[in-house]
């Protein structure tokens, strides 16, 4: 299976990417957390990534486009992946059609995560991080069992740097700006599925599997 998840920021893409991964055994690939590991590494696509994460921008095209090239060729990818915040404009969705094409694996589906604008600042305001587990939670939607269970295991609930109320309106604004465009790329393709992606995280994971 190969597909792109599509979605403004908080929709879910991350969280439902994590359980199709364990499920089919194909990789979730995150430009967002490669940037985020180049960023705390300091390579250099880190150093040029940094700034422009804090402020919610894009990082430039080539960059992206580079470290998805290198990662889709690595052999876990060869039976199947899922992206995970990529593409997020019309010309990273081409070419990634024209890299799909050399390597000759066409992509199955684009799924849009589709959710209210209103709901989503509350998800990315509320998302934390466990240090000790690296399982995603909310602080105002996960179980308080959840939550205590990391801090009492000694572990932190940590909050990403770019999920504050100034940046996140700015990738917000982003999103609709550059990343829509991306739905009618697909759509014009035939390749669209629409997921209604609000409702308990079980709840939309079936919607999606529906879809696939
Ligand atoms: P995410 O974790 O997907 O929300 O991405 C976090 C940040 O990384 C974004 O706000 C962008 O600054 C950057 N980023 C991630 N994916 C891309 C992409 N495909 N194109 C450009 N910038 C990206």
């Amino acid at each position: 299976m190969r597909i792109v998840l599509l979605g403004a920021p908080g929709c879910g893409k991350g969280t439902q990417a994590k359980k199709l991964m364990a499920d089919r055994n194909i990789p979730q690939i995150s430009t967002g957390d490669m940037l985020r590991e180049a960023v705390a590494s300091g390579t250099r696509f880190g150093e040029q990534a940094k700034d422009i994460m804090e402020a919610g921008q894009l990082v430039p095209d080539n960059i992206v486009l580079g470290i998805i090239s290198e990662r889709l060729t690595r052999p876990d990818a060869a039976d199947g992946f899922i992206l995970d915040g990529f593409p997020r404009t019309q010309q990273q969705a081409a070419d990634l059609e024209e890299l799909l094409d050399e390597l000759g694996v066409p992509l199955d589906a684009a799924v849009l995560l589709d959710v209210d604008f209103d709901i989503l600042m509350k998800r990315l305001t509320g998302r934390r991080t466990c240090s000790l587990t690296g399982k995603l939670l909310n602080v105002y939607f996960s179980p308080q069992e959840e939550l205590d269970a990391c801090l009492n295991a000694g572990g932190e609930l940590i909050q990403r740097e770019d999920d504050n109320e100034e940046t996140i309106s700015s990738r917000l604004d982003v999103y609709r700006e550059q990343t829509e465009p991306v739905v009618g790329f697909y759509e014009k393709r035939d390749k669209l599925k629409k997921v209604a992606a609000d409702g308990a995280i079980d709840e939309i994971y079936e919607r999606l599997l529906q879809a696939l």
